[in-house]
Protein backbone atom coordinates (compact mmCIF):
# COMPACT_ATOMS: atom_id res chain seq x y z
CA UNK A 1 0.00 0.00 0.00
CA UNK A 2 1.54 3.24 -1.34
CA UNK A 3 1.42 5.96 1.40
CA UNK A 4 0.09 10.03 0.18
CA UNK A 5 3.45 11.66 0.61
CA UNK A 6 5.48 12.71 -1.93
CA UNK A 7 9.49 11.63 -2.19
CA UNK A 8 11.99 14.15 -3.13
CA UNK A 9 14.69 13.22 -5.31
CA UNK A 10 17.73 14.88 -5.88
CA UNK A 11 19.82 14.88 -9.14
CA UNK A 12 18.19 12.33 -11.98
CA UNK A 13 21.50 10.30 -12.44
CA UNK A 14 21.94 6.65 -12.67
CA UNK A 15 20.89 5.88 -9.33
CA UNK A 16 17.98 8.78 -8.87
CA UNK A 17 16.38 7.97 -12.37
CA UNK A 18 16.09 4.45 -11.28
CA UNK A 19 15.01 5.22 -7.52
CA UNK A 20 12.18 7.44 -9.18
CA UNK A 21 10.99 4.83 -11.66
CA UNK A 22 11.02 1.97 -9.07
CA UNK A 23 8.90 4.70 -6.60
CA UNK A 24 6.73 5.26 -9.09
CA UNK A 25 5.83 1.77 -10.37
CA UNK A 26 4.81 1.09 -6.28
CA UNK A 27 2.72 4.23 -6.79
CA UNK A 28 4.60 6.32 -5.11
CA UNK A 29 4.36 9.93 -6.18
CA UNK A 30 7.98 11.27 -6.46
CA UNK A 31 9.45 15.02 -7.54
CA UNK A 32 12.70 14.30 -9.38
CA UNK A 33 15.12 17.32 -9.35
CA UNK A 34 17.76 17.64 -11.71
CA UNK A 35 19.89 20.56 -12.54
CA UNK A 36 21.06 20.15 -15.91
CA UNK A 37 20.91 21.12 -18.48
CA UNK A 38 20.37 24.61 -16.94
CA UNK A 39 23.74 23.99 -14.70
CA UNK A 40 26.10 22.02 -15.71
CA UNK A 41 28.10 19.49 -14.13
CA UNK A 42 32.21 19.13 -15.26
CA UNK A 43 31.42 15.59 -17.01
CA UNK A 44 28.46 15.49 -18.25
CA UNK A 45 27.15 16.56 -21.99
CA UNK A 46 23.70 16.44 -22.05
CA UNK A 47 20.26 17.36 -20.53
CA UNK A 48 19.66 13.60 -20.30
CA UNK A 49 18.48 11.84 -17.35
CA UNK A 50 21.20 8.99 -16.54
CA UNK A 51 23.97 9.82 -18.75
CA UNK A 52 27.08 7.49 -19.35
CA UNK A 53 30.01 10.33 -18.29
CA UNK A 54 32.92 8.58 -19.90
CA UNK A 55 32.68 5.24 -20.88
CA UNK A 56 29.53 3.33 -23.12
CA UNK A 57 29.96 -0.09 -21.22
CA UNK A 58 28.27 -0.95 -18.20
CA UNK A 59 30.35 -3.85 -17.77
CA UNK A 60 30.59 -7.98 -18.53
CA UNK A 61 27.52 -9.47 -18.80
CA UNK A 62 28.55 -13.35 -18.44
CA UNK A 63 25.98 -14.44 -16.16
CA UNK A 64 28.20 -15.99 -13.83
CA UNK A 65 30.63 -12.61 -13.34
CA UNK A 66 30.02 -11.27 -10.78
CA UNK A 67 28.65 -7.86 -12.76
CA UNK A 68 26.59 -10.14 -14.51
CA UNK A 69 25.03 -11.86 -11.34
CA UNK A 70 24.44 -8.19 -10.61
CA UNK A 71 22.79 -7.33 -14.18
CA UNK A 72 20.46 -10.70 -13.70
CA UNK A 73 19.11 -9.60 -10.11
CA UNK A 74 18.41 -6.15 -11.59
CA UNK A 75 16.47 -7.92 -14.38
CA UNK A 76 14.30 -9.83 -11.93
CA UNK A 77 13.76 -6.65 -9.96
CA UNK A 78 12.54 -4.66 -13.60
CA UNK A 79 15.36 -2.32 -13.43
CA UNK A 80 14.41 0.58 -16.03
CA UNK A 81 18.23 1.24 -17.19
CA UNK A 82 18.80 -2.36 -17.37
CA UNK A 83 15.69 -2.70 -19.65
CA UNK A 84 16.68 0.55 -21.49
CA UNK A 85 20.00 -1.10 -22.05
CA UNK A 86 18.94 -3.86 -23.57
CA UNK A 87 17.44 -1.62 -26.55
CA UNK A 88 20.26 -0.06 -26.91
CA UNK A 89 22.92 -2.16 -26.73
CA UNK A 90 25.79 -2.32 -29.07
CA UNK A 91 27.80 -5.32 -29.91
CA UNK A 92 30.74 -5.55 -27.63
CA UNK A 93 31.53 -9.57 -27.14
CA UNK A 94 31.05 -10.77 -23.39
CA UNK A 95 30.29 -7.19 -22.26
CA UNK A 96 26.95 -4.95 -21.89
CA UNK A 97 27.97 -1.89 -24.44
CA UNK A 98 24.88 0.67 -25.34
CA UNK A 99 24.22 3.66 -27.27
CA UNK A 100 24.94 5.88 -24.28
CA UNK A 101 22.58 9.21 -25.98
CA UNK A 102 19.94 6.68 -26.86
CA UNK A 103 20.19 4.50 -23.74
CA UNK A 104 20.06 8.07 -21.27
CA UNK A 105 17.21 9.18 -24.18
CA UNK A 106 15.19 5.97 -23.06
CA UNK A 107 15.65 6.40 -19.40
CA UNK A 108 14.65 9.90 -20.11
CA UNK A 109 11.44 9.21 -21.88
CA UNK A 110 10.13 6.24 -19.23
CA UNK A 111 10.84 9.18 -16.40
CA UNK A 112 9.23 11.81 -18.43
CA UNK A 113 5.73 9.93 -19.25
CA UNK A 114 5.30 8.64 -15.90
CA UNK A 115 2.71 9.92 -14.19
CA UNK A 116 3.86 9.11 -10.98
CA UNK A 117 7.16 11.51 -11.33
CA UNK A 118 6.97 15.03 -11.67
CA UNK A 119 10.72 16.30 -13.09
CA UNK A 120 11.66 19.29 -12.02
CA UNK A 121 14.77 20.87 -13.86
CA UNK A 122 16.22 22.98 -11.26
CA UNK A 123 19.38 22.98 -8.50
CA UNK A 124 18.20 21.20 -5.34
CA UNK A 125 20.24 23.77 -3.15
CA UNK A 126 19.66 21.86 0.54
CA UNK A 127 18.54 19.03 1.74
CA UNK A 128 14.81 18.55 1.31
CA UNK A 129 12.64 18.22 4.11
CA UNK A 130 9.93 14.97 4.10
CA UNK A 131 10.98 11.68 2.73
CA UNK A 132 14.08 12.16 0.36
CA UNK A 133 16.94 10.88 -1.33
CA UNK A 134 20.03 12.24 -2.27
CA UNK A 135 21.77 11.22 -5.21
CA UNK A 136 23.23 13.82 -6.43
CA UNK A 137 26.16 11.62 -7.96
CA UNK A 138 29.89 12.45 -7.44
CA UNK A 139 30.13 15.75 -8.93
CA UNK A 140 27.18 16.91 -7.12
CA UNK A 141 27.21 20.91 -7.14
CA UNK A 142 27.58 22.90 -4.01
CA UNK A 143 24.69 23.82 -2.23
CA UNK A 144 23.78 19.75 -1.70
CA UNK A 145 27.35 19.02 -0.68
CA UNK A 146 27.37 20.89 2.34
CA UNK A 147 24.16 19.70 3.41
CA UNK A 148 25.40 16.31 3.34
CA UNK A 149 28.54 17.70 5.17
CA UNK A 150 26.39 18.98 7.68
CA UNK A 151 24.88 15.87 8.19
CA UNK A 152 27.77 13.04 8.12
CA UNK A 153 30.64 15.85 9.30
CA UNK A 154 33.78 15.97 7.44
CA UNK A 155 33.68 12.71 6.30
CA UNK A 156 32.73 13.48 2.96
CA UNK A 157 35.69 12.23 0.86
CA UNK A 158 36.87 12.66 -2.55
CA UNK A 159 39.32 11.20 -5.24
CA UNK A 160 39.99 11.52 -8.67
CA UNK A 161 38.19 9.87 -11.66
CA UNK A 162 39.20 9.86 -15.18
CA UNK A 163 37.33 9.40 -18.52
CA UNK A 164 39.01 8.11 -21.34
CA UNK A 165 38.92 9.94 -25.26
CA UNK A 166 36.84 9.14 -28.44
CA UNK A 167 38.18 8.89 -31.95
CA UNK A 168 35.94 9.04 -35.24
CA UNK A 169 36.35 5.70 -36.96
CA UNK A 170 36.88 7.67 -40.78
CA UNK A 171 39.92 8.71 -39.23
CA UNK A 172 41.63 5.74 -37.40
CA UNK A 173 43.97 4.21 -40.36
CA UNK A 174 41.84 0.23 -40.26
CA UNK A 175 45.26 -0.94 -42.70
CA UNK A 176 47.39 -0.38 -38.92
CA UNK A 177 44.66 -2.33 -37.24
CA UNK A 178 42.41 -5.13 -37.28
CA UNK A 179 39.36 -6.23 -35.38
CA UNK A 180 38.93 -8.94 -32.71
CA UNK A 181 37.91 -10.47 -29.50
CA UNK A 182 40.22 -11.32 -26.91
CA UNK A 183 40.64 -15.04 -27.57
CA UNK A 184 38.45 -14.84 -30.70
CA UNK A 185 35.09 -14.12 -27.84
CA UNK A 186 34.11 -11.81 -31.25
CA UNK A 187 35.42 -9.26 -33.81
CA UNK A 188 33.71 -6.20 -31.84
CA UNK A 189 36.90 -4.39 -31.23
CA UNK A 190 39.68 -2.49 -33.16
CA UNK A 191 42.78 -3.33 -32.25
CA UNK A 192 45.91 -0.68 -32.58
CA UNK A 193 49.01 -3.00 -32.30
CA UNK A 194 52.59 -1.21 -31.26
CA UNK A 195 56.15 -3.08 -31.77
CA UNK A 196 58.53 -2.89 -29.54
CA UNK A 197 60.15 -0.15 -30.14
CA UNK A 198 56.96 2.27 -30.36
CA UNK A 199 55.47 0.52 -27.68
CA UNK A 200 58.62 1.97 -25.98
CA UNK A 201 58.52 5.22 -27.45
CA UNK A 202 55.15 5.90 -26.50
CA UNK A 203 55.33 4.42 -22.83
CA UNK A 204 58.21 6.72 -22.49
CA UNK A 205 56.19 10.30 -23.49
CA UNK A 206 53.19 9.12 -22.00
CA UNK A 207 54.71 8.93 -18.67
CA UNK A 208 56.60 12.55 -18.80
CA UNK A 209 53.97 13.97 -20.94
CA UNK A 210 52.40 17.12 -19.53
CA UNK A 211 49.46 16.82 -17.24
CA UNK A 212 45.87 19.04 -16.99
CA UNK A 213 45.24 21.63 -13.86
CA UNK A 214 42.13 19.72 -11.47
CA UNK A 215 39.43 21.22 -11.23
CA UNK A 216 38.77 22.70 -8.05
CA UNK A 217 42.00 24.44 -7.93
CA UNK A 218 44.35 21.63 -7.35
CA UNK A 219 47.31 20.52 -9.57
CA UNK A 220 47.83 17.04 -10.86
CA UNK A 221 51.44 16.90 -10.70
CA UNK A 222 51.69 19.71 -8.10
CA UNK A 223 51.79 20.46 -4.53
CA UNK A 224 48.54 18.90 -3.72
CA UNK A 225 48.78 15.29 -4.55
CA UNK A 226 46.01 13.83 -5.79
CA UNK A 227 44.00 10.54 -4.26
CA UNK A 228 43.56 8.28 -7.48
CA UNK A 229 40.65 5.66 -7.42
CA UNK A 230 43.02 2.23 -8.01
CA UNK A 231 40.56 0.52 -10.64
CA UNK A 232 40.52 3.94 -12.69
CA UNK A 233 44.01 4.90 -12.79
CA UNK A 234 44.83 7.61 -15.33
CA UNK A 235 47.25 5.77 -18.36
CA UNK A 236 49.61 8.26 -17.71
CA UNK A 237 49.77 7.07 -13.85
CA UNK A 238 50.28 3.58 -14.86
CA UNK A 239 52.86 4.36 -17.87
CA UNK A 240 54.91 6.04 -15.03
CA UNK A 241 54.86 2.99 -12.69
CA UNK A 242 56.94 0.40 -14.87
CA UNK A 243 57.61 0.09 -18.03
CA UNK A 244 56.05 -2.91 -18.58
CA UNK A 245 52.73 -1.78 -16.29
CA UNK A 246 50.76 -1.00 -19.80
CA UNK A 247 51.21 -4.43 -21.14
CA UNK A 248 49.71 -5.99 -18.32
CA UNK A 249 47.35 -3.54 -18.25
CA UNK A 250 45.24 -1.68 -20.77
CA UNK A 251 47.33 -2.79 -23.45
CA UNK A 252 47.64 -6.41 -22.71
CA UNK A 253 48.19 -7.85 -26.02
CA UNK A 254 47.27 -11.48 -24.80
CA UNK A 255 44.74 -13.91 -26.84
CA UNK A 256 44.65 -10.99 -29.42
CA UNK A 257 46.57 -12.39 -32.48
CA UNK A 258 46.74 -10.21 -35.53
CA UNK A 259 44.98 -12.30 -38.17
CA UNK A 260 46.51 -11.24 -40.91
CA UNK A 261 49.84 -13.06 -39.62
CA UNK A 262 49.07 -14.83 -36.77
CA UNK A 263 51.13 -13.17 -34.43
CA UNK A 264 50.45 -12.02 -30.75
CA UNK A 265 52.09 -8.23 -31.26
CA UNK A 266 54.18 -6.71 -28.97
CA UNK A 267 51.00 -4.47 -26.99
CA UNK A 268 47.84 -3.42 -28.25
CA UNK A 269 45.39 -0.32 -27.66
CA UNK A 270 41.66 -1.70 -28.04
CA UNK A 271 38.92 0.70 -29.41
CA UNK A 272 35.28 0.10 -28.52
CA UNK A 273 32.08 0.94 -30.56
CA UNK A 274 30.91 3.74 -28.57
CA UNK A 275 27.49 4.55 -30.45
CA UNK A 276 25.13 2.50 -32.26
CA UNK A 277 26.13 3.70 -36.25
CA UNK A 278 29.62 2.76 -35.08
CA UNK A 279 31.20 5.97 -35.85
CA UNK A 280 32.35 7.04 -32.59
CA UNK A 281 34.91 4.48 -30.61
CA UNK A 282 36.13 4.92 -27.06
CA UNK A 283 40.32 4.28 -26.02
CA UNK A 284 39.64 1.32 -24.04
CA UNK A 285 41.64 2.03 -20.34
CA UNK A 286 42.72 5.10 -21.77
CA UNK A 287 41.27 7.44 -19.15
CA UNK A 288 43.63 10.80 -18.64
CA UNK A 289 44.45 13.39 -17.42
CA UNK A 290 46.42 14.98 -20.14
CA UNK A 291 46.43 18.70 -21.15
CA UNK A 292 44.40 18.50 -24.88
CA UNK A 293 47.45 19.17 -27.17
CA UNK A 294 49.39 16.60 -25.07
CA UNK A 295 46.81 13.99 -25.79
CA UNK A 296 47.06 14.24 -29.45
CA UNK A 297 50.50 14.44 -29.49
CA UNK A 298 50.88 11.46 -27.53
CA UNK A 299 48.08 8.96 -28.74
CA UNK A 300 48.72 9.62 -32.49
CA UNK A 301 52.56 7.93 -31.63
CA UNK A 302 49.97 5.13 -31.65
CA UNK A 303 50.19 3.96 -35.53
CA UNK A 304 46.87 3.25 -36.39
CA UNK A 305 46.14 6.85 -34.52
CA UNK A 306 47.96 8.55 -36.50
CA UNK A 307 45.80 10.99 -38.12
CA UNK A 308 43.08 10.13 -35.37
CA UNK A 309 40.41 12.70 -34.83
CA UNK A 310 39.57 13.00 -30.93
CA UNK A 311 36.02 14.39 -30.78
CA UNK A 312 35.85 13.91 -26.86
CA UNK A 313 39.08 14.44 -25.05
CA UNK A 314 40.14 12.49 -22.11
CA UNK A 315 38.87 14.26 -18.61
CA UNK A 316 39.69 14.11 -15.08
CA UNK A 317 37.19 15.26 -12.18
CA UNK A 318 37.32 15.32 -8.32
CA UNK A 319 34.36 12.33 -7.27
CA UNK A 320 32.96 12.64 -3.79
CA UNK A 321 31.24 10.18 -1.72
CA UNK A 322 30.80 9.60 1.87
CA UNK A 323 32.75 7.15 4.33
CA UNK A 324 29.38 5.33 4.56
CA UNK A 325 30.98 2.53 6.99
CA UNK A 326 31.26 5.45 9.31
CA UNK A 327 28.43 7.57 8.42
CA UNK A 328 25.17 5.53 6.72
CA UNK A 329 23.23 2.88 7.97
CA UNK A 330 22.84 -0.62 6.27
CA UNK A 331 19.72 1.29 4.95
CA UNK A 332 21.79 3.88 3.45
CA UNK A 333 20.86 6.10 5.39
CA UNK A 334 22.87 8.86 7.23
CA UNK A 335 22.95 8.29 10.74
CA UNK A 336 24.86 9.50 14.07
CA UNK A 337 26.09 6.70 16.03
CA UNK A 338 23.56 3.60 15.80
CA UNK A 339 20.57 5.87 15.10
CA UNK A 340 19.49 7.34 11.81
CA UNK A 341 19.69 11.11 11.37
CA UNK A 342 16.24 11.27 9.72
CA UNK A 343 14.26 8.09 9.49
CA UNK A 344 12.90 9.56 5.66
CA UNK A 345 16.41 10.44 4.41
CA UNK A 346 18.68 8.10 2.10
CA UNK A 347 21.58 8.71 -0.04
CA UNK A 348 21.72 6.51 -2.89
CA UNK A 349 23.99 6.31 -6.04
CA UNK A 350 27.80 6.71 -5.82
CA UNK A 351 27.97 9.43 -3.40
CA UNK A 352 27.52 6.16 -1.02
CA UNK A 353 30.48 4.94 -1.91
CA UNK A 354 29.52 2.30 -4.71
CA UNK A 355 31.29 2.57 -7.56
CA UNK A 356 30.41 2.54 -11.54
CA UNK A 357 27.20 2.43 -13.39
CA UNK A 358 25.33 -0.33 -12.73
CA UNK A 359 26.36 -0.23 -9.24
CA UNK A 360 24.66 3.13 -8.60
CA UNK A 361 21.56 1.77 -10.85
CA UNK A 362 21.54 -1.28 -7.95
CA UNK A 363 21.71 1.21 -5.07
CA UNK A 364 19.02 3.61 -6.61
CA UNK A 365 16.97 0.63 -6.90
CA UNK A 366 17.58 -0.64 -3.29
CA UNK A 367 17.18 2.35 -1.74
CA UNK A 368 14.16 3.14 -3.43
CA UNK A 369 12.29 -0.52 -2.07
CA UNK A 370 13.53 0.72 1.57
CA UNK A 371 11.84 3.95 1.25
CA UNK A 372 8.81 2.36 -0.77
CA UNK A 373 8.45 -0.19 2.63
CA UNK A 374 8.84 2.55 5.22
CA UNK A 375 6.18 4.78 4.00
CA UNK A 376 3.95 1.62 3.27
CA UNK A 377 4.58 1.36 7.02
CA UNK A 378 6.57 -2.22 6.23
CA UNK A 379 9.61 -3.61 7.56
CA UNK A 380 12.29 -2.59 5.34
CA UNK A 381 14.08 -5.05 3.34
CA UNK A 382 16.95 -7.04 4.61
CA UNK A 383 18.94 -7.59 1.35
CA UNK A 384 20.93 -11.73 1.86
CA UNK A 385 24.28 -11.15 1.24
CA UNK A 386 24.69 -13.72 -1.30
CA UNK A 387 23.08 -11.73 -3.63
CA UNK A 388 25.15 -9.15 -5.78
CA UNK A 389 22.91 -6.38 -4.69
CA UNK A 390 23.11 -7.66 -0.73
CA UNK A 391 26.87 -7.86 -0.97
CA UNK A 392 27.32 -4.19 -2.12
CA UNK A 393 25.18 -3.04 0.51
CA UNK A 394 26.62 -5.06 3.09
CA UNK A 395 30.33 -3.99 2.01
CA UNK A 396 29.98 -0.14 1.90
CA UNK A 397 28.06 -0.56 5.51
CA UNK A 398 30.63 -2.66 6.96
CA UNK A 399 33.91 -2.32 5.45
CA UNK A 400 37.17 -0.63 7.62
CA UNK A 401 36.11 2.99 7.82
CA UNK A 402 39.73 3.96 7.45
CA UNK A 403 40.28 2.53 4.25
CA UNK A 404 37.25 2.78 2.94
CA UNK A 405 36.86 3.16 -1.18
CA UNK A 406 34.26 3.48 -3.57
CA UNK A 407 33.55 -0.42 -4.32
CA UNK A 408 32.56 -2.53 -7.93
CA UNK A 409 30.98 -5.91 -7.60
CA UNK A 410 33.71 -8.45 -7.51
CA UNK A 411 33.06 -12.18 -5.97
CA UNK A 412 35.57 -10.87 -2.83
CA UNK A 413 32.62 -9.16 -1.29
CA UNK A 414 30.38 -11.73 -1.85
CA UNK A 415 30.30 -15.00 1.39
CA UNK A 416 32.61 -17.53 0.53
CA UNK A 417 30.73 -20.35 -0.37
CA UNK A 418 30.16 -23.30 1.53
CA UNK A 419 33.57 -25.24 1.23
CA UNK A 420 32.43 -28.77 0.79
CA UNK A 421 30.51 -27.38 -2.29
CA UNK A 422 33.98 -26.01 -3.89
CA UNK A 423 35.58 -29.54 -3.68
CA UNK A 424 34.98 -32.16 -6.46
CA UNK A 425 35.12 -35.54 -4.50
CA UNK A 426 36.32 -37.81 -4.97
CA UNK A 427 40.18 -36.19 -4.32
CA UNK A 428 38.73 -33.21 -3.06
CA UNK A 429 40.02 -31.48 -5.79
CA UNK A 430 39.09 -27.72 -6.07
CA UNK A 431 36.36 -26.65 -8.73
CA UNK A 432 37.55 -24.86 -11.63
CA UNK A 433 37.32 -20.66 -11.66
CA UNK A 434 33.63 -20.89 -14.11
CA UNK A 435 32.14 -23.89 -12.00
CA UNK A 436 33.05 -21.68 -8.70
CA UNK A 437 31.48 -18.63 -10.60
CA UNK A 438 28.23 -20.37 -11.84
CA UNK A 439 27.65 -21.90 -7.64
CA UNK A 440 28.09 -18.09 -6.82
CA UNK A 441 25.53 -17.37 -9.96
CA UNK A 442 22.78 -20.15 -8.80
CA UNK A 443 22.94 -18.94 -5.09
CA UNK A 444 22.48 -14.99 -6.21
CA UNK A 445 19.58 -16.20 -7.99
CA UNK A 446 17.89 -18.60 -4.87
CA UNK A 447 18.31 -16.36 -2.34
CA UNK A 448 17.04 -13.62 -4.49
CA UNK A 449 13.84 -15.49 -4.81
CA UNK A 450 13.59 -16.18 -1.02
CA UNK A 451 13.95 -13.02 -0.73
CA UNK A 452 11.37 -11.25 -2.98
CA UNK A 453 8.96 -13.47 -1.83
CA UNK A 454 9.57 -12.66 1.99
CA UNK A 455 9.33 -9.03 1.22
CA UNK A 456 6.39 -9.82 -1.26
CA UNK A 457 8.13 -7.52 -3.69
C1 LIG B 1 34.66 11.58 -14.80
C2 LIG B 1 33.99 10.31 -14.40
C3 LIG B 1 34.11 9.19 -15.21
C4 LIG B 1 33.46 7.99 -14.85
N1 LIG B 1 33.57 6.91 -15.67
C5 LIG B 1 32.90 5.78 -15.37
C6 LIG B 1 32.93 4.66 -16.28
O1 LIG B 1 33.55 4.70 -17.31
N2 LIG B 1 32.25 3.53 -15.93
C7 LIG B 1 31.52 3.47 -14.78
O2 LIG B 1 30.91 2.41 -14.52
N3 LIG B 1 31.47 4.51 -13.92
C8 LIG B 1 32.14 5.67 -14.19
N4 LIG B 1 32.10 6.73 -13.34
C9 LIG B 1 31.38 6.64 -12.12
C10 LIG B 1 29.98 7.20 -12.42
O3 LIG B 1 29.79 8.51 -12.02
C11 LIG B 1 28.96 6.49 -11.69
O4 LIG B 1 29.17 5.19 -12.06
C12 LIG B 1 27.54 6.91 -11.96
O5 LIG B 1 27.30 7.89 -12.93
C13 LIG B 1 27.08 7.42 -10.65
O6 LIG B 1 25.70 7.43 -10.66
P1 LIG B 1 24.97 8.44 -9.71
O7 LIG B 1 23.54 8.35 -10.00
O8 LIG B 1 25.44 8.27 -8.32
O9 LIG B 1 25.53 9.87 -10.19
P2 LIG B 1 25.28 10.59 -11.57
O10 LIG B 1 24.97 9.62 -12.62
O11 LIG B 1 26.43 11.50 -11.74
O12 LIG B 1 23.96 11.43 -11.29
C14 LIG B 1 23.90 12.52 -10.42
C15 LIG B 1 22.94 13.52 -11.01
O13 LIG B 1 22.67 14.54 -10.08
C16 LIG B 1 22.66 15.79 -10.71
N5 LIG B 1 22.94 16.77 -9.66
C17 LIG B 1 24.07 17.00 -8.98
N6 LIG B 1 23.89 17.90 -8.01
C18 LIG B 1 22.58 18.26 -8.08
C19 LIG B 1 21.77 19.15 -7.33
N7 LIG B 1 22.26 19.86 -6.31
N8 LIG B 1 20.47 19.30 -7.67
C20 LIG B 1 19.94 18.58 -8.71
N9 LIG B 1 20.66 17.73 -9.46
C21 LIG B 1 21.96 17.55 -9.13
C22 LIG B 1 23.71 15.65 -11.79
O14 LIG B 1 23.50 16.57 -12.84
C23 LIG B 1 23.49 14.20 -12.24
O15 LIG B 1 22.56 14.09 -13.26
C24 LIG B 1 32.72 7.93 -13.67
C25 LIG B 1 32.60 9.06 -12.86
C26 LIG B 1 33.22 10.22 -13.21
C27 LIG B 1 33.05 11.42 -12.33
Amino acid sequence: MASNETVTIAGGGLAGSEAAWQLASRGVRVRLFEMRPDKKSPAHRTGDLAELVCSNSLGADRPTSPAGILKEELRRLDSLTMRCAAQARIPAGGALAVDGRICSGLVTDAVTRSPGIELIRQETLAIPAGPAIIAAGPLMSGGIAEGIRDIVGESCLSFFDAAAPIVALDSVDINRAYRAGRYGQCDDYINCPLDREQYEAFQRELASAERALQHGGGVADGNRKPRYFEGCLPIEVMAERGQDTLRYGPMRPVGLPDPSTGKTPYAVVQLRRDNAEGTLYNMVGFQTNLKWPEQERVFRMIPALENAEFVRKGVMHENAFVCAPRVLDRFMRPRRGDAAVRSDLFLAGQITGVEGYVESVASGLAVALNMSALLAGRPMPEWPPETAIGSLLRYISTAEPKSFQPMNVNLGIFPPLDGQKTKKTPGHKKLSKQDRSLLFAERSQAALEKFLEQYKI
